[in-house]
């Protein structure tokens, strides 16, 4: 049984004329971890408001767990729905101690149990009567999760979770919200503009731009095989390189010829546009592809640099990292190979 099922779902506000979301379908299976991952106005935080029921579809069916709680003649009130929600601020009561602030709402006969069950889950046992006020943003993070699973709820809508902590305490959350989620063998739907949330934390994520999807696939595939050059330089960077398909499937390009593990099945002839990720281009003493160092920054564990590529009449610059061993000066010629495995051909002309 899918934990989640949007068919077709619709909605656009009133008084505009550009729908939020667009023929949105996406099925969830239980105990998956799912993002929404876009850049701001795409949809994302409308489709997890019609999934919790503070929004109403225009079209389009939604189950959870099997039932049908949305399609054109039914609408299930959110709190009717058993989702948990953590929101953007958390939201926890300020005069409510942590114990309190998990147990409320909860009505179950177990509640004494139940809540000291995710308390532990959220290790912050012996933080029981500490005030929201005495935590770190951490460990309130940890409060919302707890009171959102104490109800054993279908699913567990999660609003820009990570967005208020700072950069070391984000990279520990992803790690220790992952488990948590998996630890309960909870259903979960993140929203996030911030790609390395996403590709951390989930077992799916789904691109959106406009209100429309672009991709839905695991954080490995969206990364190596971008369906085209909005989700390609979205989550990571990448190079847009034009190219024809050649006899075996490889892509002749101006400077090289590229294999792809995509590009089987496609026409000979066809012209096409290659994902290059910077990390594909290496430096090799005997490389095939003649560049000049154009430009370079330090980043520590890695240079970022550009590179130009001459043949002929045919000139591109080409984003690519370079080990900090090989701090060349401006304007260094420099031998590149293509590693196979991070280029793909996109799906657009
Ligand atoms: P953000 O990351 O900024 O929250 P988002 O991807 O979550 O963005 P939404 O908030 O879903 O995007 O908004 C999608 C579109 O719908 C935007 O164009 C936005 O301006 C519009 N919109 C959102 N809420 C409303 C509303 N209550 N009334 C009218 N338009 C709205």
């Amino acid at each position: 049984m899918n934990a989640i099922e949007l068919k077709k779902i619709s909605k656009t506000y009133r008084g505009s004329d550009l729908p939020a979301v667009s023929d949105l379908s996406l099925i969830l299976q239980k105990g998956e971890i799912v993002t929404l991952l876009g850049p701001s106005g795409c949809g994302k935080t409308t489709t997890l408001r019609l999934l919790a029921g503070f929004e109403r579809a225009d079209s389009g069916v939604i189950e959870l767990g099997g039932n049908r709680i949305f399609d054109e003649n039914r609408w299930i009130p959110p709190e009717r729905r058993n989702i948990g929600m953590v929101f953007q601020d958390y939201a926890l009561f300020p005069h409510l101690n942590v114990i309190d602030n998990i147990g409320f709402g909860y009505r179950g006969k177990d509640k004494k149990s139940r809540t000291h069950e995710v308390l532990e889950l959220v290790s912050l046992k012996g933080y029981e009567s500490r005030f929201p006020h005495e935590l770190s943003g951490g460990q309130q993070q940890r409060v919302a999760i707890a009171r959102a699973l104490a109800r054993r709820p279908v699913v567990v809508l999660l609003d820009e979770p990570f967005s208020n902590l700072d950069a070391d305490l984000r990279i520990c959350m992803r790690v220790e919200v992952k488990r948590i989620i998996k630890e309960a063998g909870a259903t979960a739907v993140f929203v996030s503009h911030d790609q390395k949330d996403a590709l951390a934390i989930s077992d799916k994520i789904v691109v959106m731009k406009d209100g429309k999807v672009q991709q839905i696939g695991s954080p490995k595939e969206i990364y190596q095989f971008p369906v085209n050059s909005f989700v390609a330089n979205f989550v990571g960077h990448t190079n847009i390189i034009k190219g024809v398909v050649g006899e075996d499937g490889r892509v002749i390009t101006p400077f090289a010829e590229i294999t792809c593990n995509n590009s089987t099945g496609l026409k000979t002839g066809t012209n096409v546009k290659l994902s290059v990720r910077p990390d594909s281009f290496q430096v090799e003493e005997n490389g095939p592809i003649e560049s000049v160092l154009l430009s370079k920054v330090y980043g520590g564990n890695t240079i970022d640099a550009v590179v130009g590529i001459q043949k002929g009449d045919f000139k591109q610059k080409i984003s690519m990292q370079l080990h900090p061993s090989m701090d060349y000066e401006i304007g260094t010629m420099i031998k590149l190979g293509i590693l196979p495995g991070f280029v793909s051909v996109l799906n657009e002309k």
